[in-house]
């Protein structure tokens, strides 16, 4: 579903991606870990064309975006409702109710009926454990409870991807299970994703494949039997004794 091939970014004179490729097949999901600077989230924002690569083919469904040319709006929009983006934290509008952030998107942005978005958004916060708090504001639910309406918000748009950018990092220690709960619950939904994180058991139960970033490139992948239990790279076996 997903290609990369030779992404390269920098910003100023530091050289920040030094051509990535991998690819994530449907129903997959691939976590990406690595250490502080590697890369990841420049990674993740690349394949939302959030950061514009400076070179490099992505390639997600039927959509392929060579980043070395000229990319116009028209494609540029399409390419990025092509994934749907979870950050580390919300950015949940504060001034809207819970329904109300879920079904902006798709109301506004892609022109869809209310009525058809709202049952929607009903049911995707069903999905999330929040279908009671629909009518509540940001500000009165708890940290792991507004990620998790992120999530819903970005399902919402019905990306063909998602990308979470270290989902449970700004979150106390208690709400981190619920958010991973339900990303869990998408994966086992069929859904396909990357996620950054340094949440190592999380990756193994749950990720296909892990991606280990270390300078720019992909230093190592495979199954995460493999990547976190056995690594070929000395690298990967250093920050792994690191963090665990
Ligand atoms: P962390 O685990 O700490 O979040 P990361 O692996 O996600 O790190 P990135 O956030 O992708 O790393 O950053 C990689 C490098 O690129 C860092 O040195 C960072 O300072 C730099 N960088 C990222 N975004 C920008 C930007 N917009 N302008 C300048 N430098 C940037």
């Amino acid at each position: 579903l997903l290609t990369v091939r030779g992404v390269e970014k920098s910003f100023g004179d530091l050289r920040v991606l030094r051509g990535i490729s991998f690819d994530v097949p449907a129903g997959t999901v691939t976590a990406v870990i690595g250490p502080s600077g590697s890369g990841k989230t420049t990674v993740l924002r690349t394949l939302n064309a959030l950061d514009q690569a400076d070179a490099g083919v992505i390639t997600i469904g039927d959509l392929s975006v060579d980043f070395a040319a000229e990319v116009d709006r028209a494609t540029l929009t399409r390419f990025r409702l092509q994934s749907g983006m979870v950050f580390q934290s919300h950015n949940l509008f504060p001034h809207m109710t819970v329904l109300q952030n879920v079904i902006e998107g798709p109301v506004v942005v892609q022109k869809r009926p209310r009525d058809e978005a709202i049952a929607d958004a009903r049911e995707l916060l069903d999905q999330v454990g929040l279908a009671e708090k629909a009518d509540q504001y940001p500000f009165q639910l708890s940290g792991g409870q507004q990620q998790r309406v992120g999530i819903a918000r970005a399902l919402a748009l019905k990306p063909k991807l998602m990308l979470f950018d270290e989902p449970t990092s700004a979150l106390d220690p208690e709400l981190v299970g619920d958010v991973l709960r339900v990303i869990k619950d998408l994966a086992a939904g069929g859904w396909t994703m990357v996620v950054v994180t340094h949440e190592i058991r999380f990756a193994q139960q749950v990720a296909d494949q892990v991606l280990f970033l270390d300078g720019g490139v992909v230093l190592e992948s495979g199954p995460p039997a493999q990547v976190l239990t056995d690594p070929r790279e000395p690298r990967t076996r250093q920050f792994l004794d690191r963090i665990l």
